[in-house]
């Protein structure tokens, strides 16, 4: 029928919410979570490259949406990859069973514990490090690349020649784990196993070598059969009862975006892991509309991780450039965050374009000492966002800084092939925040002036964590979800 009754359900497949099952679902409790996105896996429908994109390149739209080069018009499809729009800023996210692991990097990168300490200043660091981030490690799956073959791999020349030229500059370059599997990537390597890395695969799903969600959390979830999964299904909003439950106002879609089925699902517990954007767009559209309850610091401390793209251009006639086979899986980075005046962290960045374009990519992630503030916007019936250029004067200066020490030591200019005048301050891969750990909730992540609602996703991190978040945000999940247990929440 169209109403449905589920004790617990969880609001998307991404790393909260693939944590929250799992634990859940161990304990002996039956779930229901509801996912706007495809299940990729049961549609048996192939992800596409990023060189022929296809029905996973776009979530409903018609023409590609990666950073740079849009050249590709699409059937419209519920793909993976979808990016939200604001004034001065383009939010990309990733949409399906999975969530944000289908389409990102597979970076797993664990904060510098003086920088947690920072960010977190309540939480104990000590248990973090010693406890939750080698749990969340052998969970995902992560691991490190073999030296001897990144040596020698072709697909790695833009990472070879990235670290001679951070070294050349001055700066110190880190190895990067991931959670795409290399003993796979060495197979694809030798052909003898179907090429995704080195088949220009990453941002709009990988086929094969990528340890997605899908493929840890998700399935062990799924395996003590109290999962339920429900896909192709958005929450439009929820209403709060008088006996303290929850009913969500949900629609069914079809791969064209149709809507086929409204339902309502009722809950007594509900947990809220629709990511950054998902999450805020759900409690403030839900206030705005159900005149939902919502805290006061809902929407604040919002920030981009200190996302800032930038690039060089330049031709190197004896490395022979990055080279035109590049892996789609980043494996190394510079570590310039002890550098007081200048502090970033920065993914040295593939550029599959499946040709030499002589470019150097980085995503560069900064502190974000102005945080922004997410608000819902009642005319436009969207969500809106405090953000401008001055969030991201700094991360300007640091990328500038960055670009002409590089450039003065190897040759080269800022990419104007890339970004307007070579700066991309408007991408942002790692919304957080807005929803904030012991700010808009208690301890463990339940909602504050809620008693049966939890919000368990990147809006809990204050808008900033240094690195690829992932990691953190999977780590904190399991740290409250492992205490809202103890603590008989969902007894
Ligand atoms: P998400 O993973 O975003 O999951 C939320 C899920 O909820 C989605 O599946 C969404 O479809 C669903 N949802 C949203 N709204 C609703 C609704 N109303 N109803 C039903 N379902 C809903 N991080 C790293 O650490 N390393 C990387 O290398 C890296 N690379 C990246 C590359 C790209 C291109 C992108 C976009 C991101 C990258 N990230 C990377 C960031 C990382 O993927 C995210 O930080 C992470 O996925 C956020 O996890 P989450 O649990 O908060 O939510």
């Amino acid at each position: 029928g169209n109403v449905i009754d589920a004790p617990i359900l969880i609001v998307g497949s991404g790393y909260g919410g693939a944590v929250s099952a799992l634990r859940l679902c161990e304990a002996g409790k039956k779930v229901v979570m509801l996912e706007m996105g495809l299940n990729w896996e049961k549609s048996g429908i192939p992800f596409s490259s990023m060189l022929k994109p296809g029905k996973s390149a776009a979530w409903l739209k018609k023409k590609t949406i990666a950073p740079f080069m849009n050249i590709f018009s699409l059937t419209p499809f519920t793909g993976t990859l979808d990016r939200m729009d604001f004034e001065h800023i383009n939010i990309w996210v990733g949409r399906g069973v999975g969530g944000g692991s289908l389409v990102n990097g597979g970076m797993a990168v664990t904060p510098k514990e003086s920088y947690f300490k920072e960010v977190f200043p309540d939480l104990d660091a000590e248990k973090f490090y010693s406890t939750y981030f080698p749990l969340v490690h052998k969970e995902l799956k992560v691991n490190i690349i073999d030296e001897h073959f990144l040596k020698d791999c072709p697909y790695y020349q833009f990472t070879r020649v990235g670290e001679e030229e951070a070294h050349k500059a001055g700066f110190k370059t880190i190895r990067v784990p991931n959670v795409y599997d290399f003993q796979y990537m060495e197979k694809e390597y030798k052909n003898e196993v179907p090429r995704s890395a080195f088949n220009t695969e990453v941002i709009y799903g990988n086929n094969h070598g990528k340890n997605s969600l899908d493929k840890t959390y998700l399935k062990k979830a799924l395996e003590t059969g109290n999962l339920e999964i429900m896909d192709l299904h958005c929450v439009e909003n929820i209403k709060l009862n008088d006996d303290k439950t929850y009913t969500l106002n949900v629609q069914q879609i079809d791969t064209s975006g149709a809507v086929v089925s409204d339902k309502v699902f009722n809950c007594k517990k509900l947990i809220l892991a629709a990511g950054t954007m998902g999450t805020l767009k759900i409690l403030l559209q839900s206030n705005a509309v159900n005149k939902f309850p919502i805290h006061e610091e809902i929407g604040k401390n919002w920030g981009n991780n200190g996302n800032f793209m930038t690039g060089r251009n330049w031709v190197k006639p004896l490395s022979g450039g990055t080279g035109a086979k590049q892996s789609t899986i980043p494996v190394g980075g510079i570590d310039n965050w002890e550098d007081k005046e200048h502090p970033f962290f920065t993914e040295i960045a593939p550029l599959p374009m499946g040709m030499d374009v002589a470019t150097a990519l980085y995503l560069l992630i900064n502190r974000v000492d102005k945080k922004g503030e997410v608000s819902y916007d009642t005319t436009t019936k969207k969500l809106s966002l405090n953000w401008d250029q001055s969030h991201t004067a700094k991360m300007r200066e640091n990328a500038n800084y960055f670009i002409k020490k590089m450039n003065r030591a190897n040759g080269g200019t800022r990419s104007h092939f890339l970004f307007n005048n070579g700066f991309g301050a408007d991408v942002c891969y790692h919304p957080l925040g807005g929803c904030v750990l012991g700010k808009a909730t208690n301890d463990y992540g339940k909602l504050k002036d809620h008693d049966n609602l939890y919000v368990l996703d990147g809006s809990l991190i204050p808008g900033t964590i240094g690195v690829n978040p992932f990691v953190t945000i999977t780590a904190i999940a399991e740290y409250c979800i492992e205490n809202l247990i103890r603590q008989n929440e969902f007894a």
